[in-house]
């Protein structure tokens, strides 16, 4: 649900003026939460850090000074190549990259970033019921 209510807020966000750039990175916004939420191992901090990062990456900054948990500052992804690269880059500043940085940032979503850190979702349990329907399937 965390990383709905981000997509949703991303998708609202690039409605507004000068701020279209953002949708193309929509959903990658909300695979980095997810991703974010599994990598933490629990630790909030960590999650906040390793989301935060996001705020650099859409900048095409892959390397920065620290983390907001004093750790190296840097991207997880292997080195980009510039003709993998389909996806803009927003410009460091702009309306776009601030409306970024007001979702990333947002203080009711920080305030309730630990209910986030032990990664659990209903995806298993979402699987599980559509191969109990493939044996079973409602009308029988
Ligand atoms: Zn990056």
């Amino acid at each position: 649900h965390g990383g709905k209510n981000i997509l949703k807020k991303v998708v609202e966000a690039s409605k507004s003026k000068n701020c279209k750039e953002q949708l193309v990175c929509a959903t990658a916004v909300r695979n980095h939460f997810w991703y974010a939420s599994k990598e933490c191992g629990g630790d909030e901090r960590k999650m906040k850090a390793i989301w935060f990062g996001i705020l650099h990456h859409v900048v095409n900054e892959h390397e920065w000074l620290l983390n907001v948990d004093g750790t190296y500052g840097g991207c997880a992804h292997e080195p980009l190549y510039v003709e993998n690269q389909c996806k803009p880059w927003l410009e460091k500043g702009s309306p776009a990259h601030l409306a970024h940085r007001n979702i990333v940032e947002d203080k009711r979503l920080l305030k309730n970033l630990g209910q986030y850190t032990n990664f659990r979702h209903t995806g298993f349990l979402e699987s599980f019921h559509s191969h109990m329907l493939m044996y079973a399937p409602k009308r029988h």
